[in-house]
């Protein structure tokens, strides 16, 4: 059992209150690969250019991660370049060039058809349906988007959410796909298009889940340092994805799981910048940020008869 990811891999330039770095691995599908495969083996299907560096790629190569998928186009690799507030809470984009990205028609390994579990990271909706056409019995089909796609593609991302399982998605991209102000209800509204489960990411106060039966919200973990938010929320797809399909059964109790671990693994990756946070986790580390989060939650209600009047 393994899991698909499709998405971008790129060159990322970060600049943060910590710092700069230029030119490191990014992308959707390198943050989400690297957390899922703690739980799981993950395919990733992207495509670079000739020019991306064996010092990217080694991050990447790493056991668990089957690049086999990834293509390697004559032309530059994806790049981005962002700048983040002192509050790191907002980022302007200084530049995105798609390059190789822009031409990325996504095809599967032979092996890759058969998987049953797929995350469609951030890309066109048309894409995302095309990979989903491509894979002979999809069962655990999870998605992202952007705001890009919700204003530009709208028609094509309705189409592509009817045969979604779980959408994840942060508080804006769930208001402007809904139209609804107050994200519970934005949620509620998109479980009406097509998802049976919808995850809304909430930056560093964590996120909340929502299906027909469920409501569950999971705090952020107060991190004394945060270097670099960039990924966060591909890793915690990756974390969620990751718990989930391992656990094997989609039912409240795994998805409220699934949110604990997609909120640990982002933990890791704003303590470093790029990958790096998240490249040096441990067992160990994840397990006792799950206990931390059980122990931040944890309450009583046993004296609630004498307490209230
Ligand atoms: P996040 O911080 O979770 O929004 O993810 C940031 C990652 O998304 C960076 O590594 C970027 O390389 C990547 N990224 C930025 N813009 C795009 C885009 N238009 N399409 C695909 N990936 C992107």
């Amino acid at each position: 059992m393994s899991i698909a990811v499709v998405g971008s891999i790129g060159l990322d330039t970060i600049q943060t209150p910590a710092g700069r770095v230029h030119e490191v691995l990014g992308g959707s599908a390198a943050y989400f690969a690297l957390a899922a495969r703690y739980f799981l083996p993950v395919s990733v299907v992207a495509v670079v250019g000739d020019d991306f560096p064996g010092e990217a790629r080694a991050m990447l190569d790493v056991p668990d991660v089957d690049l086999s998928g990834l293509e390697v186009s004559a032309g530059k690799t994806f790049r981005w370049e962002g700048v983040y507030s002192d509050d790191m809470n907002t980022r302007a984009t200084i530049r995105t060039e798609l390059n190789v990205f822009e031409r990325f028609d996504p095809k599967l390994p032979e092996r890759t058809r058969a998987l049953r579990n797929v995350f469609l990271a951030n890309i066109d909706p048309v894409l995302q349906r095309n990979v989903l056409g491509q894979l002979s019995r999809p069962q655990l089909v999870l998605a992202d988007t952007m705001n890009y796609w919700i204003r530009n593609k709208r028609a094509e991302l309705m189409e592509t959410l009817k045969q979604v399982r779980i959408l994840i998605i942060n508080e804006e991209e769930a208001r402007e796909i809904s139209g609804e102000a107050l994200t519970h209800k934005a949620a509620r509204a998109i479980l009406s298009m097509g998802p049976e489960t919808v995850v809304v990411k909430q930056g560093e106060h964590g996120a909340f889940l929502q299906s027909a039966s469920v409501y569950f919200s999971c705090p952020g973990l107060p991190i004394e340092t945060v270097v670099d938010p960039t990924g966060a929320g591909d890793t915690f797809a990756g974390g969620f994805f990751g718990a989930l399909a391992r656990m094997g059964r989609v039912n409240d109790h795994n998805l409220r799981r699934a949110v604990v671990y997609g909120c640990v693994l982002a933990s890791f990756t704003v303590e470093g910048f790029g990958v790096t946070g998240l490249a040096r986790v441990t067992r160990e580390a994840i397990l006792s940020r799950a206990e931390a989060i059980a122990d931040m939650t944890r309450f009583s209600l046993s004296d609630t008869a004498r307490i209230l009047r």
